[in-house]
């Protein structure tokens, strides 16, 4: 069976094939650091950690390019807020992002683009579209992408421009032609980062990063976008419109998205007040247990979590770290055995063939499961014939020792040896002989 993989943009599974064979360009969009990240970060880049996992483990060679949200209206009015400059707010908080990453044991991206590092390369597609009239610069030096010039905007969320408008806010204050325009570029104001460009000075919007940094690390066509299904629309339906006018190119082959969070059945907010930081979560669980719990889920669904589901996750994890005890009797051949070798050839076939179904880790970890009833089993029966056998050597040893006082040498190292033909290392001390099995 082949991977398959479940694509927004057409609402179906399709076979996952890369632009280029044997590697895969993955995007995923990352946080804006304003403040602490909390476990729908967690969740979502667990999420992305399997997906690379596994398609590195397919064999393929993934460059996977995380961006961070350094510049933005958040941070801006974060630092006023707390009197703190906002590229020290943001600079804290991506080195913050990067090491709870680790101790979650997400792989790091290849590539962790800053907005404040990618300005020349985002000016420049701005201008681009500027120049080819898919963009237009306001009098204050604002510039809008003109939605209406592309004919495909909307094919990712499936809104219809009236729709789309929906859900949007408009300040009467703005120069837009069309309420559904979005801002490329904003015009500095007093107290706020800006840099040079050729409309003056300003900053990037926030959807032209992802195009922009997309198109500098991975190319004009990238194989996998991925985020949570929160960014769909806007963000991802305008990164779409930015790069596919730019280059004139399709420019994801797969958008694949998370489901969000939820905490007590509502979704998890800063303006709910019901955040778990990661922190808060790493203090006082094993990071392993947030992954068995993010594992048990289907990626794409909402993930329930509470008190409860942690309770669940830790005796998950315990379950499954049961099968990395060591065996305290003997390895040996027999049923238990070889039960144990045809489960570890099932277990991998059904492991490969949930994850090659659209990542399903819940379907995989059964697979687990089953190996470590099995190995459990071959591991108790061992056990089992260990105690068996302990009478017969104690009592060949006993007749060893016998024979040893009456300095019959030879007779002693036949047993001896015999007995490790046998499995059974015998050992000789001044306190006596003592046993285990090989
Ligand atoms: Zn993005």
């Amino acid at each position: 069976m082949a991977l398959v993989v479940y694509n927004t943009l057409t609402h179906e599974k399709e076979p996952f094939v890369t632009i280029e064979p044997g590697k895969v360009r993955m995007y995923v969009c990352g946080p804006t650091v304003y403040d602490e990240a909390h476990v729908g970060h967690a969740m979502s880049s667990i999420v992305f950690d399997f997906v690379r996992r596994y398609l590195e483990h397919q064999g393929y060679q993934v460059r996977h390019v995380m961006n961070f949200t350094d510049v933005d209206d958040k941070i801006i009015a974060r630092a006023a807020q707390i009197g703190e400059d906002p590229s020290a707010i943001a600079r804290r908080y991506v080195e913050q992002y990067q090491e709870q990453l680790s101790r979650l044991n997400v792989l790091q991206p290849t590539v962790f683009p800053r907005v404040s590092q990618t300005i020349p390369e985002i000016v420049r597609m701005v201008a681009g579209l500027v120049e080819s009239d898919h963009a237009y610069i306001t009098a204050s030096g604002d510039v809008y992408f003109r939605v209406r010039t592309d004919p495909d905007y909307g094919k990712l969320s499936r809104r219809k421009l009236a729709d789309a408008l929906a859900g949007t806010r408009v300040a009467s204050s703005e120069e837009k032609l069309e309420e559904e325009d979005f801002a490329l570029w904003k015009a500095a104001r007093p107290g706020e980062p800006s840099w040079d460009s050729p409309w003056g000075r300003g900053r990037p919007g926030w959807h032209i990063e992802c195009s922009a940094m997309s198109l500098h690390y991975l190319g004009d066509q990238i194989d996998i976008h991925g985020g949570g299904n929160d960014l769909v629309f806007p963000h991802h339906e305008n990164e779409i419109a930015q790069t596919e006018c730019f280059t004139g190119k399709p420019f994801a082959r797969y958008w694949m998205h998370n489901g969000m969070l939820q905490l007590k059945g509502e979704k998890m907010s800063k303006s709910l007040g019901n955040l778990v930081t990661i922190d808060e979560l790493l203090a006082a669980h094993d990071a392993d247990v947030f992954r068995m719990i993010v594992a048990g889920s289907q990626y794409r669904k909402p993930l329930a979590f509470d008190a409860d589901v942690l309770v669940d996750g830790e005796r998950a994890l315990a379950r499954l770290r049961t099968a990395l005890r060591p065996a305290t009797g003997p390895v040996t051949t027999g049923p238990a055995v070889d039960a144990l070798a045809g489960q570890v050839r099932q277990s991998r076939i059904a492991f490969e063939a949930a994850m090659d179904d659209d990542f399903n880790t819940a379907g995989a970890l059964a697979a687990l499961f089953d190996l470590v009833r099995a190995i459990n089993t071959a591991r108790d029966a061992g056990v089992a014939a260990g105690q068996s056998i302990a009478p017969f050597v104690e009592l060949l040893l006993t007749v060893r020792l016998e024979l040893r006082k009456a300095q019959q040498w030879a007779l002693a190292d036949k047993i001896r040896d015999e007995l490790k033909v046998l499995g059974v290392v015998v050992k000789d001390t001044a306190q006596g002989s003592s046993w285990r099995m090989d």
